[in-house]
């Protein structure tokens, strides 16, 4: 039987193509997609393409829909079962896998899931293991689709040692910021700053609870967090612009004491310059954050299953999978923040 399914297969080029629905191999699962939502890693590959994918490539890794057939040795789940997953998942075999470094696994990449924007996607095996959950019935497919960037989201936090009334800065607008700051402002006690470019954003940024946004287009970002944070700084500050000088910028700006993660991924090869001083003297830490591991999975999930009600208001428009060129053009012109595909 025949599909629909869109192939990235070049720079700024999709095409929907009729092609084969897949076949199982063992431990996978077919599901019939059922929603997909767009995601910033799309509109980089879109843009600029993949160093670990070649042209053709499937595209969306988003989604949640009705498994559909189920391969052999497959246990947990039947065909008709509702389902959300996330994109990967781990060996659990390699030196990393065996560190706990879940997220940095060799063979995360022979693990991956790709085809979100097609009527039917395969699973792969160790996805189905370790990564997939039944959709609760209270959560609509939508907000199912939800499962990996909030994936992605929790492992920033888990990587930060956050503390009831501290100052959190994080810097971007984006779909990514936006979760960061539903989740934060969810499970914290802590004064909330969000800065951007886009009034638009940032206002849904305080709708999602945020206690002061800075639109740096508007105003100098240094200045604001001088009077909002008493000339202290933010404790934390959470970047999510992938932008090299907004990395430095993080590391200049963070409190005495305080911690930075560097969420957005900048082009390899790129360098950056921080203040030796800054990090010596100011005792800050520094990190880079990655993926997720399946205990971020795991309590992304159970965020969803709670509190998944206001994530939808970040998607600014639907579009049929016919349809899927045009929401990357205008996703590529920076107009939207996520859009949702329906098969
Ligand atoms: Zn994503
Ligand atoms: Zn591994």
């Amino acid at each position: 039987m025949k599909m629909l399914s869109a192939f990235l297969t070049d720079i700024e080029r999709i095409e929907i193509k009729e092609v084969e629905i897949p076949e199982p191999l063992e431990g996978e699962v077919i599901i019939k997609v059922r929603s997909a939502l767009t995601c910033g890693t799309d509109l980089k590959m879109y843009l600029r393409g993949h160093p670990k994918f070649k042209f053709p490539m499937l595209f969306g890794h988003e989604c949640s829909g009705v498994i559909y057939k189920v391969g052999a040795g497959v246990k947990n789940f039947k065909e008709g079962d509702e389902v959300m997953f996330a994109n990967s998942a781990s060996c659990g075999e390699c030196y990393y896998c065996k560190r706990g470094l879940e997220n940095l696994c060799v063979n995360l990449f022979n693990n991956i899931f790709l085809g979100a924007y097609s009527e039917f996607a395969k699973v792969p095996a160790k996805i189905v293991q370790k990564n997939m959950f039944m959709k609760p019935e209270s959560l609509s497919f939508t907000q199912a689709s939800f499962l990996e960037p909030v994936s992605c989201v929790m492992n920033g936090i888990e990587n930060l040692k956050i503390r009831g009334g501290d100052s959190v800065l994080i810097i971007g607008d984006g779909a990514i910021g936006l979760m960061f700051t539903l989740v934060i402002k969810k499970l914290f006690d802590v004064y909330l700053i969000v800065a951007g470019k886009h009034a638009e954003r940032l206002n849904l940024a305080l709708k999602f609870g945020a206690d002061e946004v800075v639109n740096v287009a508007e105003f100098d970002l240094d200045d604001k967090l001088k009077e909002i944070t008493s000339g202290i700084g933010p404790n934390l500050v959470i970047e999510c612009t992938g932008k090299p000088d907004v990395w430095e910028k993080s590391v200049d700006i963070v409190a005495k004491g305080g911690e930075v993660i560097l969420y957005g991924g900048v082009p390899a090869g790129t360098k950056v310059k921080f203040d030796a001083t800054k990090l010596h003297y100011d005792q800050i830490t520094v990190k880079g954050i990655f993926h997720f591991t399946s205990k971020d999975v795991r309590k992304a999930y159970e965020f969803l299953s709670d509190n998944s009600d206001r994530l939808v208001e970040m998607i600014s428009g639907k579009f049929k999978l016919t349809q899927l060129p045009e929401a990357f053009e205008k996703l590529a012109n920076r107009s939207g923040i996520k859009y949702e595909i329906e098969p």
